[in-house]
Order: C-alpha cells, then structure tokens, then sequence
C-alpha cells in the first residue's frame, strides 16, 4: 500500500503504490505506527477524487466526485482521534489538464501516478475529536 521512510524521530515520508486510495493508505499508515495526533502534507497525482462541502446554513454536506486524471497541488491535513480511531481532516487542492483547480474538504482520491506525503506523528500527544453542535462538526477535543 506504501513505502515508509523515518527521516526523523516521529516524522516519516510516505510514497503511495500506484491506485491506492489516499484517504484509506493514510488511514492504515496512522494505525500501523499508532499515531494519536499529527499532520500531514503531500502532493502527487490522482484519477478520481471525491470532495465535500459543508453548507453552513443548512449543515449539510455536499459531495462531488471527479473523475479525470489530476496534480494534487497541495495536500494538507491533521491526524487525531474520534472515539479511539483515526480521524483524519484532510483538505486538497488539485489541477486539472487545463491548468484550473478544484478543492475542498477530501474525502476520497485515487492514486494515478504517485502520492508522496511526510507525516508528523506528534509523540505522546492525545487529541480527540467532540460533536459541536452550533456547526455541525467534529472539532478538536484537547
Ligand atoms: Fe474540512
């Protein structure tokens, strides 16, 4: 699913295998070396991407799905956890073969190419996640 190099003690740099999904890979890096909070950063390429927006008026979400070949152009995340699991908060800008971006809240991607990411495990640091009612979202429970 990856490749995993410690470049420093709790940081690590991560290459995606081609097809994999980003989210998922992420998620599964973050269980195997048991991280409880950290960041993530990274860019690469994907064919298929799936992005959420969150109406603030109604709180609903509003998903959209893109399929066709695209440059992650930035990948910028957090790692912490919602009753005992990853919860990953992952936001992405990404150019398509016209040079225009879209983005937002990522839900989904999947590899096309390569994903590379460094990720920061902060060492002996616990933030959870608690429902906010006035937004509607999972904010950071320290
Ligand atoms: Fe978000």
């Amino acid at each position: 699913m990856y490749q995993i190099k410690e470049i420093s003690d709790g940081k690590y740099v991560l290459s995606l295998d081609n097809h994999v999904e980003v989210a998922a890979a992420l998620a599964a890096f973050c269980e195997e070396k048991d991280i409880r909070a950290g960041a993530v950063y990274g860019i690469g390429a994907i064919s298929e991407a799936t992005f959420r927006f969150l109406d603030p008026a109604t709180k609903k979400y509003v998903d959209k799905t893109f399929a066709e070949q695209m440059e992650i152009t930035n990948l910028t995340g957090n790692i912490s956890r919602r009753d005992g699991k990853v919860y990953l908060h992952l936001h992405i800008t990404a150019s398509r073969r016209d040079y225009t971006c879209v983005g937002g809240h990522m839900l989904s991607a999947r590899v096309n190419g390569a994903c590379e990411l460094v990720v920061e495990d902060f060492r002996g640091v616990e933030i959870g996640r608690r429902f906010d009612d006035e937004t509607g979202l999972y904010l950071y429970l320290f």
